[in-house]
């Protein structure tokens, strides 16, 4: 499948929450791929600025993926693009912040509670409880991700508690600070990065050997489970072996998901089946290089999960309970809660 493959049928355009805020043909799957394959033709530079910065219009959500009918791989193409092409000015200073705070452990824990401030307030910190007390070392291990660890910290303990009241899990420990998935890096073009975040995760996973890594946040778990293959190859083979025990919560809890007012996450197999744009347009990174849209598309999507008529809504991501509950006024924001609450 190739960008020619495209049939121009728009079907990506209803489920795009960039195209349903701005109706900008650009915002859509079929305005960037129609540049892509103008690009491929040699018709427009890629250090022309109105393509750059289109191509940026993008939560990340892969909506369109799923609704093409001509089976694109838009994810691959956009991700593609974003590793290759030349980075304006505002990617270059994101990669350099992204590079000092997720590929060491330590940057990790230092640095990585400070960008996400903004989203925290001044909540503190979550603090992981204590190790199991139990004679034998842990054999299941929980893993919040960074954004409940330090955007959401109500979120990391209610998963966490979610996870211990499930039968086949009593005994289970939490997975140290400091090791970071790598999603980031992957959405903002530096895959080639990704074995500085692996190798710590990797290490960790060799000497404690676990049976189980059980996680809520979506975006995390279905990364950890296919990261070897955006790994080179002495590592790729090392990973496969733990892939398999990455397990995403929403899969194994049979409360899941909420029957009303849900925000689903985009990354998952349980997306509402509905022909609308359903994310809630934080999108990691573009939270940040597009603040205003990124607030339109989330007061938008309050507005359809019925927010104003006054019921509560439960949120499947982290990065997303922080981004809707910094659209609400303080009072309401207890109203915005992790979907494990
Ligand atoms: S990934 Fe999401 S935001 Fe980006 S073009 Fe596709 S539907 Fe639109
Ligand atoms: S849904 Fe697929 S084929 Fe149709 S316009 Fe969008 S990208 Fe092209």
């Amino acid at each position: 499948m190739n960008i020619e493959d495209c049939v121009g049928c728009a079907l990506c355009q209803p489920v795009c929450p960039t195209f349903q805020e701005t109706r900008l043909e650009g915002a859509s799957a079929r305005g960037k791929i129609a540049f892509l394959a103008a690009y491929s033709r040699g018709e427009l530079s890629e250090t022309d600025p109105h393509w750059g910065e289109t191509m940026t219009l993008c939560t990340s959500c892969w909506a369109c993926e799923e609704a093409c009918p001509a089976g694109l791989s838009i994810k691959d193409l956009f991700l593609e693009w974003r590793e290759n092409h030349p980075p304006t000015q505002w990617e270059r200073h994101l990669r350099m912040l992204l590079r000092l705070a997720t590929i060491t452990p330590l940057g990790v824990r230092t640095l990585l509670p400070l960008f996400f401030l903004p989203l925290r307030g001044l909540k503190s910190r979550w603090k992981a409880p204590l190790p199991v007390t139990s004679i034998h070392p842990p054999k299941s291990f929980f893993f919040p991700g960074c954004f409940s660890r330090y955007a959401v910290p109500d979120a990391a303990t209610s998963s966490y508690k979610r996870v211990l009241s499930l039968d086949s899990f009593k005994d289970v420990a939490v997975v140290p600070s400091g090791l970071c998935c790598g999603s980031a890096l992957i959405n903002n073009g530096l895959l080639k990065e990704l074995p500085a975040t692996a190798t710590p995760f990797l290490e960790w996973l060799e000497k404690r050997n676990p049976l189980a890594v059980i996680t809520a946040d979506n975006t995390c778990g279905q990364t950890l489970r296919t990261l070897h293959h955006s790994l080179p190859s002495h590592l790729e083979k090392r990973w496969k072996r733990f892939a398999p025990r990455f397990q995403i919560l929403q899969e194994i809890d049979p409360h899941f998901p909420p029957k009303e007012g849900f925000q689903s996450a985009c990354h998952n197999e349980h997306r509402c089946d509905k022909p609308e744009a359903t994310c809630c347009g934080f999108g990691g990174s573009f939270r940040w290089q597009h603040p205003s849209l990124s607030r339109r598309i989330g007061k938008r999507r309050l507005r359809h999960l019925g927010f104003h008529e006054g019921g509560d809504i439960r949120v499947e991501g982290p990065g997303c309970l922080a981004h809707l509950r910094r659209l609400v006024p303080p009072s309401q924001r207890a109203r915005i809660r992790p979907w494990t609450d």
